[in-house]
């Protein structure tokens, strides 16, 4: 690229807006260009952690250190989680460091999307919203998830509760997956995670609600609005093709384990920047950097998938006795599982098979993506007479204008 040749991106989520300030930083022109109103509207409120157990650098330090201001967003650090297990024992995961910081996506002025979006602007680039450009005239795709391989929907709700935050390992409400409840200063989220393709999705989120209400007695849950989304999961055979650098989910990079795809998006968007202002290989080093990380993830899944229930409490009661081991210590144990090893090098040519499909994008690029799995027998159970309550509940507050950030297509 000549020096005043304008740089496009396609995307003005955390993957382009990272990409944008590096490179409007170095003097570049950038154009950023997204087909929703503003920064963040995909999610409109939602919680979702950030996570400190990919690398053993601090992603606050990495972010400074690329020139990202990790003061431009609210963000709350934390060193513990409760983790509730299948059989609804709730034990305590601790770590010596920072575990994982909780963010808000959406448009108010706190979130990590408008953060992004000042960084950006301030380092000079143009954001274009509402705005529809093809692909084609883009250098950076930064689109975010195309397809569905999993959906994640969650209740946003006022409460009087502390913050907290617990995670709960549940095959039935959470199918293939995982179930969670975040507290910040006075807003809720719980969230069910579908690792399954069912047809009323919305049927899990009101047993999960019923459920976090029966196990918090004092949630005094206010319910405001519904959020959520589609992850996509997948491996193509090339982060860059004719000239385009694809980056964040965008470009298949994701956890495919948890979904905790928010440093592979804000991490990718800077080494494609920095890819274009230095003539570094950008595919190269995404293969390097980060595809062994999403590969074990996926190996992670592809077990995490067939395991039901009784692996859950396999792996939460080995979580924990490994916890007890090192000294107290619960972070190792995430820090480990995303650790090459010998057994998950064996496993991949499994996972490869067993988990993804020969997928061809849109572009031209050939690659492997996870499906979204179908249903299991298990899958179908008649909900609680709470669960329908709340069902109900919420058909209320939808007539009397509760929004709802997402259809299962977004
Ligand atoms: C419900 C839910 C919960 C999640 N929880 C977590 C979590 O706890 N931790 C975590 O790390 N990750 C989580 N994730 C994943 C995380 O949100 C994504 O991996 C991350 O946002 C990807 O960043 P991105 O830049 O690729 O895409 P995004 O941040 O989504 O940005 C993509 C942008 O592209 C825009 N766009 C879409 N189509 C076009 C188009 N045709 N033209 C122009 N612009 C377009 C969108 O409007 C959007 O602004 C969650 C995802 C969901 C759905």
């Amino acid at each position: 690229m000549t020096d005043d040749e304008v740089v496009r991106i396609r995307g003005a989520g955390l993957s382009g807006l990272a990409a944008a300030t590096i490179l409007a930083k170095a003097g570049k022109k950038v154009e950023v260009h997204d087909i929703r109103g503003d920064s963040g509207a995909r999610f409109d409120g939602d919680f979702q952690g950030l996570e400190n157990w990919t690398s053993s650098n601090d992603f606050f330090d990495e972010m400074r250190a690329w020139g990202l201001d990790p003061e431009a967003f609210k963000s709350n650090e934390f060193q513990e989680l409760s983790l509730i297990h299948p059989d609804n024992i709730v034990t305590v995961a601790k770590s010596h460091k920072i575990a994982y910081r909780i963010v808000e996506r959406g448009t108010d002025e706190h979130c990590i999307d408008q953060g992004f979006k000042r960084m950006a602007l301030e380092a000079g680039a143009t954001i274009h919203y509402k705005s529809k450009i093809s692909p084609e005239e883009c250098t950076i795709i930064a689109a975010g998830p195309k397809d569905t391989s999993a959906i994640a929907f969650g209740e946003v709700f006022k409460t009087s509760y502390p913050n907290h935050v617990a995670f709960q390992l549940n095959d039935k409400l959470a199918p293939g997956a995982y179930s969670y409840l975040i507290i910040i200063d006075g807003v809720g989220l719980i969230c069910t995670c579908l690792w399954r393709k069912q047809k009323n999705s919305n049927r899990y989120l009101n047993e999960t609600i019923a459920w976090y209400e029966n196990a918090y007695p004092e949630l005094d849950r206010e319910p405001i609005k519904r959020v959520g989304g589609k992850g996509d999961f997948s491996i193509p055979s090339t982060y860059f093709s004719n000239g385009q650098y694809f980056v964040g989910e965008a470009g298949g990079l994701q956890d495919f384990m948890w979904g905790f795809g928010m440093r592979y998006a804000i991490t990718s968007g800077v080494m494609a920047a920095n890819s274009i202002l230095s003539g570094s290989d950008y595919d190269a080093e995404i293969k390097k950097k980060l595809l062994p990380l999403i590969k074990l993830s996926a190996t992670n899944r592809m077990l995490l998938d067939r395991i039901g229930d009784r692996g859950f409490k396999w792996l939460a009661n080995y979580w924990m006795k490994h916890q007890r081991k090192n000294g107290g210590n619960g972070l190792l144990f995430m820090e480990q599982i995303y650790r090459p090893g010998i057994i998950r090098r064996v496993l991949w040519p499994f996972t490869n098979r067993i988990l993804l499909k020969k997928t061809k994008y849109s572009d031209g690029r050939k690659g492997r993506r996870m499906p979204f799995r179908k249903a299991l027998k298990r899958d179908k159970w008649e909900m609680s007479k709470r669960g329908k309550e709340i069902s109900e509940e919420w058909k209320e507050i939808r007539s009397s204008g509760g929004k709802v950030s997402f259809s299962e297509s977004d």
